[in-house]
């Protein structure tokens, strides 16, 4: 059997698009074990149908879609054979053939194609119908040979992962970083994770890592001791400002690994609003401690609809497990919500950053899965 894997954006990337398509292609290999062909403007495998690689396609972040097909001589009469074949193993009442050309030699359009090949189903005594059809034949005519499918499979939609370079992720143990490092995975990042703790559990954050290397396979996640800087912060600032003041200090301390990974970015799981730490005033003075550009795909969403993101790609029944979140140690219950960054740095001043950097950092565990 064939595989035709139809890309999502590739096609509008102009003199890129070889680079889009070699790595989807590499990405294909690794997350579903096929080899696949370039050509004429979609990838094409051999391979069984099988859960597994059902299953790999359509999470690899690239695919539009993709069919399990099959194929045979290029010539109306073959063609017909294998529609007809097709046709009965399925139960239908109305149809309509969707043939394309990749071969514009072929000595009949699309259109006299389709209403040629109609024939032989009609005459099992169905009916046409091309708004919406029960059953669908598509046929793609190429040099010498036809794929024949019936069923296009939707994939994940996005640009293939490592086409749009390496980003730090902040991943907490919660719903939302996940969800944001998916988004990201969509858009072509490979994606590192950093995570801080005050108590480690490691299988956690793992096993959530282990249900997104769905999208980009191996990762990597750094884990890294978060107490020192939550001491001296709980210590030396009022309690009102100590969330922007850890999130500060993880952005300082993640800079060091996303520069030791040439990472251009970070991805953190913030929604405007969702918490006091995510209003405007406050994300200014935490993304001001980098220089880096922080990407929060998930700024403008819901929180209900970042659950239903969660549940959609499997992360939220490891995130709901229970955790302890560093952040939310000694937090007011009333933190200000409109710090101002003089106000933040003035505070800051009393904390010995560059200590607390380093000494985080060497600490510091990496764990591949
Ligand atoms: P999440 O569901 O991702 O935990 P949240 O709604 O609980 O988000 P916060 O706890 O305020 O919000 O965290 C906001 C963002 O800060 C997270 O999405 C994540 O990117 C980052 N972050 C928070 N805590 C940690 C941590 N312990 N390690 C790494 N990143 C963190
Ligand atoms: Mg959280």
């Amino acid at each position: 059997m064939h595989v035709i894997i139809h890309y999502a954006e590739i096609g509008t990337k102009g003199s890129n698009r070889p680079f889009f398509e070699r790595k989807l292609a590499e990405n294909i290999q690794h997350l579903a074990g096929i080899s696949v062909e370039r050509r004429f403007g979609r990838l094409v495998a051999e391979a069984k149908r099988t859960k597994k690689i059902e299953g790999a396609l359509s999470s690899v972040p690239g695919i539009a879609n993709f069919s399990f097909a099959e194929s045979c001589k290029s010539d109306v009469k073959a063609m017909e054979k294998k529609l007809a074949g097709a046709a009965k193993r399925m139960k239908f009442r109305t149809f309509r053939i969707t043939a394309s050309r990749s071969d514009k030699s072929f000595p009949m359009n699309s259109m006299e194609l389709n209403r040629k090949l109609a024939g032989v189903i009609w005459k099992m005594k169905k009916k046409v119908d091309l708004e919406e059809p029960e059953a669908e034949f598509f046929v793609e005519v190429g040099k010498e040979r036809t794929f024949i499918y019936t069923e296009k499979i939707p994939g994940t939609g996005g640009v293939p992962v490592g086409t749009a370079g390496k980003a730090v992720c902040l991943i907490s143990g919660g719903i939302d970083s996940p969800v944001s490092a998916f988004r990201m995975m969509k858009r072509g990042c490979r994606i590192v994770f950093v995570h801080f703790y005050t108590q480690k559990d490691g299988k956690k954050i793992a096993d959530i890592v282990k249900v997104l290397k769905k999208f980009q396979g191996r990762s990597k996640i750094y884990f890294i001791p978060f107490r020192d800087a939550q001491n001296e912060i709980i210590v030396l600032v009022p309690d009102r400002y100590r969330m922007i003041l850890y999130r500060r200090m993880m952005l300082r301390i993640a800079e060091e690994i996303l520069e030791r990974e040439r990472a251009k970015a970070f991805v953190t799981g913030d929604s405007l609003s969702q918490v006091a730490s995510q209003t405007m005033h406050n994300l200014r003075c935490i993304y001001t401690a980098s220089t880096y550009p922080v990407l929060a795909p998930l700024i403008g969403m819901d929180k209900q609809e970042i659950v239903d993101e969660a549940k959609r790609i499997g992360t939220y029944e490891a995130s709901i497990r229970k955790y302890h979140d560093c952040c939310a140690f000694m937090v007011a219950k009333h933190p200000e919500t409109r710090a101002s960054l003089a106000d933040v740095e003035d505070i800051e001043k009393k904390i010995d950053i560059d200590s607390l950097v380093s000494r985080a950092l060497k600490r510091k565990e990496v764990v591949k899965v």
